[in-house]
């Protein structure tokens, strides 16, 4: 495992997945639109040894996910890891199209883009991990447009791994429960961060599902708080 793509791994779980991954001799390329909170991610990532090439890039605009991927064409992956996502909250009376839209470009159509152009190059043995959401299997009351997204992103996988599995391409798709990062910032209402999972946790999930060997495959993952 050498090199590794990781979206939205400038704070979150992405930064959590960054840091879990990182050792010598592995070059890690990170992404998201904050330059300074991704040089932190960067930081923590080289103290551990790795190598790191950080790229600016803003996902919710598909020819700019096109443009990133060119950026990438000489890199044959280990690991990809579709983890960058918003969640906007509203009521299907107050849901705006824009809304809907933006959450489609990052949350479906980016991970999509990502995977159709980088697999081509991903050796045998490589994994796309998608990090999805235990809202990819049920709805809830003004999460429309995330769980929308989620259940996308979900079929769009299971679909494609009869393909890729031939090529020894592996698809992990995870399904976190409520965790401990600023997504919740921008959620109404009030939310116990304490009692939610941390990111961390989800790190090392994804750790230990991208470190099977070669013809294993942990294909789908439901992890949330016992409580
Ligand atoms: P977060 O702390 O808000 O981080 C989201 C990441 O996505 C950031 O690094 C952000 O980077 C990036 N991102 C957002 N919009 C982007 C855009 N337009 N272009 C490029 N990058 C963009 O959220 P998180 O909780 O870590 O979420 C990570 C993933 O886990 C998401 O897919 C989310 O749906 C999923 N998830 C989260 C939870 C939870 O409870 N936290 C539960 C289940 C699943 P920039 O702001 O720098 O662009």
């Amino acid at each position: 495992m050498k090199n590794i793509l990781i979206t939205g791994a400038s704070r979150g779980i992405g930064r959590a997945i960054a840091i879990e991954l990182a050792e010598e001799g592995r070059e890690l390329v990170l992404t998201g639109r904050d330059d300074s909170k991704l040089a932190e991610t960067a930081k923590l990532c080289e103290e551990k040894n790795a190598q790191v090439l950080q790229i600016t890039a803003d996902l919710s605009n598909p020819e700019k996910v096109l443009e990133f991927c060119e950026k990438l064409g000489g890199y044959s992956f280990d690991v990809v890891v579709n983890n960058a996502g918003i969640a906007i909250v509203e009521s299907l009376e107050d849901l705006k199209i824009d809304s809907w839209q933006k959450t489609f470009d990052v949350n479906v159509t980016a991970p999509f883009l990502i995977t159709q152009k980088l697999t081509p190059k991903m050796p045998s043995g490589s994994s796309i991990v998608n990090i999805l959401s235990v809202a990819s299997k049920t709805g809830f009351s003004n999460w429309s447009s995330y769980c929308m997204s989620k259940h996308a992103v979900d079929g769009f996988a299971k679909s494609i791994r009869g393909e890729l599995s031939e090529k020894g391409i592996r698809i992990i798709n995870l399904y976190p429960g409520s965790t401990d990062t600023e997504i919740w910032d921008n959620v109404p209402g009030q939310h116990n961060l304490e009692k939610m999972m941390k990111p961390q946790a989800v790190a090392e999930l994804v750790k230990s599902a991208v470190s099977q060997p070669f013809g294993t495959v942990v294909e789908d993952i439901v992890m949330k708080n016992l409580q």
